[in-house]
């Protein structure tokens, strides 16, 4: 297994841009740990399952020995500058395709085709639901138009991108209602954030009904929808962000085809392992956790394909920021799957064609099938 992940071109199905610029200690440990605020005085975000990874597997990547010092490493980095460490980390990461998401902080990373040049790889967009919403409201729409322009803002946005993206999570919550909202409710809901953002000058969405009807929007659309769920920033109430909390909004879009992705989903990825075996149009993946898990990733990767059915398990880095992130999360992902499906074939359990051939999948296949990237 271990042979064939090497030589298997991944698809990254969601992940951010990278930061180019040369980044200082406190720059490099935010981008390296979810936490919004620096690490407490004396201590540090690179003593972590992240930052001990990280140490191993990218310092060689920059000519130093495994385990390299933090410090080392940040000299190194700063000598050698961030767009070439950009591009020897994601060219070593070994993959092939990065669904890239460009809602968020878009303007301090690097976009899809930026990417793709530094990395020798092709890059496929993703579009944030919510980030469409507040381009809409920027531009003085009203509370009748909001709905019709946000579709009309999705259909073009489905000219070019492969998916779409909701942070209904970070936003609100999972405990979203199933249906779809009524027109009225949709302008009502409108109305009141189109008039509280122009008081504010934030325009942040965060109604429940909203979140809503951009989901449903994004059903419309036929674009597979990914969801963030489970572990991340301090923004998430992590006991908002279990994905069973949607199981009756899931059910409600089975009818609809669109295919739904729960990224992350650590604590919850058996949960969300659950979900995709019960629901034909469920998939999920573990990436975010299996970078800050580290050495621990291959007992999560083990976890996330307990229920999953193997043509429902995706390889994601949830990388933002940090090439080291994108790098960490393809060289875990290999060595956790093959460390686990080997041993299966060793115990018997799991014959090697049928290991090699579910490695492809998870690494590459089942994202091509999703996503339509054959096409
Ligand atoms: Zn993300």
């Amino acid at each position: 297994v271990a042979e064939v992940l090497a030589e298997t071109p991944l698809v990254d199905h969601h992940c951010h841009g990278v930061v180019t610029g040369t980044l200082d200690r406190a720059g490099f440990e935010d981008l390296a740990t979810e936490a919004a605020v620096p690490a407490p005085a004396g201590t540090t975000y690179l003593d972590t399952q992240l930052g001990f990874a990280l140490r191993r597997h990218c310092a060689p990547v920059l000519d130093l020995p495994v385990h390299a010092a933090p410090s080392a490493y940040l000299s190194r980095r700063a000598e050698l500058g961030g767009e070439e460490v950009s591009r020897r980390l994601l060219r070593a990461a070994g993959i092939g395709s990065y669904l890239v998401e460009t809602g968020y902080r878009g303007d301090e990373i690097t976009g899809p085709a930026d990417l793709a040049e530094l990395a020798g790889a092709d890059a496929h967009e993703v579009v944030r639901l919510e980030a469409v919403a507040e381009q809409v409201a920027a531009t003085g729409v009203s509370a009748e138009g909001f709905a019709g322009a946000v579709a009309d803002a999705l259909q073009r946005a489905a000219t070019y991108a492969v998916g779409l993206k909701s942070i209904a999570a970070y936003r609100y919550g999972l405990d979203l209602e199933a249906a779809r909202p009524t027109a009225a409710e949709v302008q009502a809901a409108a109305g009141a954030w189109l008039a509280e953002a122009e008081r504010t000058g934030q325009r942040r969405v965060s109604d429940p009904v909203l979140l809503r009807a951009l989901l449903w929007a994004g059903v419309d659309t036929g674009l597979p929808i990914q969801l963030h769920v489970g572990y991340g920033d301090a923004d998430v109430r992590l006991h908002r962000c279990n994905p069973l909390l949607l199981t009756d909004w899931l059910q409600a879009v089975q009818p609809f085809g669109t295919q739904i992705l729960l990224l992350h989903c650590y604590p919850y990825h058996r949960e969300a392992g659950y979900l995709a075996h019960v629901l034909p149009h469920v998939h999920c993946d573990v990436g975010l956790a299996v970078n800050y898990t580290g050495a621990r990733s291959v007992a999560i990767l083990a976890e996330s394909l307990e229920l999953t059915p193997f043509h429902k398990a995706l390889f994601s880095s949830d990388a933002f920021g940090l090439a080291e992130l994108h790098h960490l999360g393809a060289v875990l992902f290999r060595d956790g799957l093959a460390e686990v499906l080997d041993g299966w074939v060793a115990d018997g359990a799991w014959s090697e064609p049928d290991a090699v051939r579910v490695a492809t999948m998870i690494g590459r296949g089942n994202a091509e099938r999703v996503y339509g990237l054959a096409d």
